[in-house]
């Protein structure tokens, strides 16, 4: 009878030990696919499939940790029970301490098992939360800390098909400072990029959160702008270029501060528009804006016969802050 029990008890503990080697397998397969995986094209899927991965196998060490306690204690109220029985004579005494012994080293690699598996765990987690910051990083401009190229790519791609899917219109907007070799070369590179990084600052100000802002490189930027249709494009365009108007750029340490203008191309996505046509009819904005004079938006709404230049006007806000204040009006 004794003998069944603790032969029973033995079963789980080669199962958990199985349990164990498949885990370092799968650990030693996500740690491979990890490091193999910087090609662009197939990053961002088998990231996800990576972190998935993680998860359960995470979920699974949660499980198997809960059960190697149970049969510990199981083991231990085992142990008990045979150091009880009093009537053991001769040969069955040195039975019962055999199996004693025997149940004590199970015990002892039990313990050191369940420590292991902790620390497992702790690691897990840890590449769990390297990856997602990785996956983070790789759609970062790293200067001004919006959305970079491949942000932008990917985010232009999902906004065009869930139109397409779903009719829930946007609008893109391509960025380009006026003359922003000048201020390089007036200010230095190192204030170049400060200027880079406040306008980055005051257009995320400008837009909503759930609003995208990217780079594109060098002196260029991207917003996309949800459920911008025709008839509020105009207004906050204007809004926007209002606000780099008014807004502080600082330039090194000694007070210093320079003005910033923008050009800006605006195409607000129409039934038959593509991701290239959009664009196509976005950046054809931008270069009508610069042609007509920079600082200034021009909006392209349904086709290039339709067009509407908005022309820099007097700001009826006297400061920044004003104009913030109006945005909850
Ligand atoms: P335009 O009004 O026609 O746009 O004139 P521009 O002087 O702004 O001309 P352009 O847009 O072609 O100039 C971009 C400049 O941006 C050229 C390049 O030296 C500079 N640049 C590109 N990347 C960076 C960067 O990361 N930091 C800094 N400081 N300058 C950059
Ligand atoms: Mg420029």
């Amino acid at each position: 009878m004794l003998f069944t029990d603790v032969s029973s008890l033995l079963l789980p503990i080669i199962w958990s030990l199985a349990a164990v080697g498949i885990g370092l397998i799968c650990g030693f397969f996500i740690g491979r696919v990890y490091a193999v995986s910087n090609q662009p094209k197939k990053l961002r899927r088998d990231r996800e499939k990576t972190l998935e991965a993680l998860v359960s196998v995470l979920n699974s060490a949660h499980q198997f940790n809960a059960d190697v306690s149970q049969h510990k204690t199981a083991l231990q109220s085992a142990e008990t029970e045979i150091q009880n029985v009093s009537s053991t004579v001769g040969e069955f005494e040195d039975l019962q301490e055999s199996v004693i012994s025997t149940i004590r080293t199970i015990v002892q690699a039990n313990q050191k098992m369940e420590n292991d598996l902790v620390v497992s765990q702790y690691q897990l987690e840890a590449t769990a939360q390297e990856l997602d910051r990785s996956k983070k990083e790789a759609r970062t401009d790293a200067l001004c800390n919006i959305g970079n190229r491949k942000a932008v790519d990917e985010t232009l791609q999902y906004l065009v098909s869930r139109y397409q899917s779903k009719k829930k219109p946007f609008g893109l907007m391509l960025i380009d400072i006026d003359h922003f070799k000048r201020i390089n070369d007036t200010f230095g590179h190192e204030s170049g990029d400060e200027v880079l990084v406040n306008v980055g600052r005051a257009l995320k100000e400008c837009v909503r959160p759930e609003d995208f802002v990217g780079r594109l490189g060098g002196d260029e930027f991207v917003l996309m702008l949800e459920g911008l249709t025709g008839s509020n494009a105009v207004a906050v365009g204007s809004r926007i270029r209002s606000t780099i108007e008014l807004y502080n750029f600082s330039v090194g340490n000694k007070g210093e501060s320079t003005v910033v203008t923008l050009s800006m191309g605006l195409a607000v996505i129409s039934a038959g528009d593509d991701l290239k046509t959009l664009y196509k009819r976005a950046d054809a904005a931008l270069y009508r804006s610069k042609e007509l004079g920079r600082n200034q938006l021009y909006t392209m709404i349904e086709d290039e016969g339709k067009s509407e230049p908005d022309k820099p006007d007097n700001s009826p806000f006297a400061s920044y802050e004003e104009f913030k204040a109006s945005f909850d009006e």
